[in-house]
């Protein structure tokens, strides 16, 4: 990978091959397009500054960590315009989730790295080290939510649905028998859910499969490949559709699905 995130960080608690392979193609997945979701901060790409920690007047000068040359990550603008996905997520259900809620999660990330053991490494090697680790919490939830809706983003464009490219329609066809049996799963799994979540088509040994996730866990941490993504917290669809999620997914599902998207994960293998 070329993001210098990736590289040369102390690992904590990677030790298991197959995630470590899923790491490097995970990260390709947001290294591509514009989901380049991690810069270097005094960037042109208006990340905030990484603070700054100052040393203790009492500690030695040569045993200052490194802290303060830590990168931080920055939000990714949308792959489209905000009103690119009308009407089925209007202008201002984007504008909030991107603006606000996607926003929140860069930053209240940043602030729970800072200066710590954490700071330096990708969002992905941030996910497997914290994942079921109750003092780590905060990490967590911020770097998974970072990573997930920097690739629901990708998992919908203007003009999507219908069916997926040969290549992916002959792999869902043999793990589902049909791309409507795939659909009506996902439905299931996205109106299913109970309380906030996602629902994810994944590649998990060699056959795709629907999954969903509570909160902001995701499929990166039971080394499953994800593929694509619909976010099924409320905040996702509320303002359009109130209480009426299987509506806001199966119009999703029929008209945004970025099935391209989808493709171009299951191809990096
Ligand atoms: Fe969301």
């Amino acid at each position: 990978m070329s993001d210098p995130r990736t590289t040369g960080s102390p690992a904590t608690g990677i030790t298991n091959p197959e995630r470590r392979t899923l790491l490097q193609a995970s990260t390709a997945l947001l290294a591509s397009g514009a989901a380049t979701h991690l810069a270097a901060a005094g960037s042109a790409s208006g990340a905030p500054p990484s603070p700054s920690a100052p040393a203790a007047p009492s500690a030695p000068a040569a045993a200052a960590p490194p802290a303060s040359n830590a990168a931080a990550f920055a939000l990714a603008p949308l792959p489209y315009a905000d009103n690119a996905l009308d009407p089925v997520i209007s202008a201002n259900t984007l504008g909030f989730h991107y603006g606000k809620h996607h926003r929140a999660y860069v930053d209240n990330l940043n602030k729970a790295v800072a200066g710590s053991a954490f700071a330096g490494q990708s969002l992905e090697q941030l996910i497997v080290a914290t994942a079921g680790k109750s003092e780590h919490t905060a990490v967590f939830n911020n770097a998974a939510q970072a990573w997930n809706h920097a690739f629901y983003w990708k998992s919908l464009r203007p003009g999507g649905g219908g069916q997926p490219p040969a290549a992916l329609k002959a792999r869902i066809e043999a793990s589902f028998g049909s791309v409507e049996a795939c659909r009506k799963e996902l439905l299931a799994a996205a109106t299913s859910q109970f309380g906030s979540g996602w629902a994810w088509l994944v590649a998990d040994g060699g056959k795709l499969a629907v999954v969903k996730t509570g909160n902001a866990d995701n499929p990166l941490t039971k080394s499953q490949r994800p593929l694509l993504t619909i976010d099924v917290w409320e905040h996702a669809y509320y303002l359009d559709y109130q209480n009426r999620r299987a509506d806001h997914v199966s119009a999703v599902l029929d008209k945004l699905l970025n099935w391209e998207f989808a493709l171009e994960n299951l191809g990096r293998g």
